[in-house]
């Protein structure tokens, strides 16, 4: 297939494909679906080896948020059950992100519901930082407060963040119609904040919400330009209480090409498989691990993933191995990339670097949760049988803000 092998030898060079060969990985057809999950398998290896990068969410905050986003469980009005507690004290949070270093975790991602941090949430977390490197110097943490006012992320990275995440979800077009209180532009605003400030960004993406394979191309090159150095690619989980609840419109099928689609576009980037892993992959995981390099371990923000020892055994048994805390994540050439925009920051010159490193802070894509929003564009791709799959989405009822031990 010519696309494929323009696509491979592109990949392997380091090289973005045209907007048209991206649309077409998502139209190719079943039949082909496994020579696309071999030549975006190829590019993969290229950069990332055999190597899956863990990474463990610590939910800090968990619902009441006042932002609307119709694919979190956490929103303002949703009637989700999911565990609702205010900040986690730094033992507490110290004590979960352990569990996952534990489980084999590379990166703690500390995550908290809300539009965005206060100074005072700045404080928490930076006390939160030091209990967790206080017992593992070598652990990566990235934080996701939302979006960051001035000075806020240079604070977090001199309290030691290594990295911030804010997604930009979906396309600049149709972000209006996923989220009200808060605009597409506000996102860029704080990924470009915190790549300013010297953090490596990590930014991506929920498919699912009933967006087109246009809008699916054009959030994936925007994140490319920004620069993120790693790219979550969420699936939505449709959340019993949440608008989008009767979005099932995912197959395992579709997923797979969205990751290659992915992966094609960000050849030496890391991808990690996100939210809704289980719930739309199911048995195909081990495919997704063939694209992608990264992926969560154990739970979700406020949904429950497969148990830690699954993923562990999952990874080992389709031949790939997790990722040492020693090893480097990315490509050196992405590496000196990242390095050269933290000299630049040291020297107090960042401007230049902020599209070449985007970061996503954003509370919610990562955990697992999901609503459609009221907007015409989910509307319009209801899923046929309309039904709610309560059966495929379990709250999460352990770990964080419970006195059960965490999912790792
Ligand atoms: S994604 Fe974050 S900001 Fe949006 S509703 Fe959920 S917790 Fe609030």
């Amino acid at each position: 297939m010519d696309l494929l092998d323009t696509l491979t030898a592109k990949g392997l060079r380091g090289e973005v494909p045209t907007r048209e060969e991206a649309l077409a990985v998502l139209a190719t057809t079943d039949d082909e679906l496994l020579d696309v999950v071999a030549a975006a398998g190829k590019v993969r290896r290229r950069w990332f080896g055999r190597r899956v990068k863990l990474n463990y969410l610590v939910n800090l905050k968990s619902g009441l948020c006042p932002e609307d986003c119709s694919y979190c469980s956490q929103r303002l009005g949703s009637k989700a059950e999911i565990l609702k507690y205010t900040w986690l004290k730094p033992d507490q949070a110290a004590d979960a992100a352990r569990a996952g270093v534990a489980g084999g975790a590379k990166r703690v991602c500390l995550v908290a519901s809300g539009r965005g941090p206060t100074d005072r949430d700045i404080d928490r977390v930076t006390d939160t930082m030091a209990a967790i490197k206080d017992a593992d110097p070598e652990v990566e943490i990235c934080v996701c407060l939302g979006l960051l006012s001035d000075n806020q992320a240079e604070r977090l990275k001199a309290a030691g963040a290594d990295a911030y995440n804010h997604n930009l979800n979906t396309s600049e077009g149709t972000y209006g119609t996923i989220t009200k209180t808060h605009t597409y532009a506000d996102r860029v605003d704080t990924v470009q904040k915190a790549h300013g400030a010297g953090l490596s960004a990590c930014s991506g993406l929920i498919a699912g919400m009933g967006e087109s394979d246009e809008d699916l191309v054009d959030v994936v090159f925007a994140l490319r330009e920004l620069g993120s150095d790693s790219v979550p690619v969420n699936f939505l989980i449709p959340f019993e209480g949440t608008p989008l609840a009767k979005e099932w419109n995912l197959t395992p099928q579709r997923c797979l090409r969205i990751l290659a689609m992915v992966r094609f576009v960000n050849p030496d980037t890391e991808v990690r498989i996100a939210g809704g892993r289980e719930v739309h992959l199911r048995s195909m995981q081990p495919l997704g691990l063939h694209i992608a390099n990264s992926i969560f371990l154990g739970d979700y923000l406020t949904s429950e993933g497969q148990a830690g020892q699954t993923d562990l055994d999952m990874i080992k048994d389709a031949g790939f191995e997790v990722e040492g805390a020693g090893e480097a994540t990315l490509p050196r050439h992405r590496a000196d990339v990242a390095e050269a925009a933290q000299a630049g920051h040291a020297s107090g010159g960042c401007g230049s670097a902020a599209s070449a490193c985007g970061s996503g802070g954003g509370c919610g894509p990562c955990g697992g949760h999901a609503h459609a929003p009221s907007s015409s564009a989910a509307e319009a791709a209801e899923a046929p049988d309309d039904e709610l799959r309560s059966d495929l989405v379990k709250v999460r009822r352990r770990g964080a803000g419970t006195e059960l031990a965490p999912n790792a």
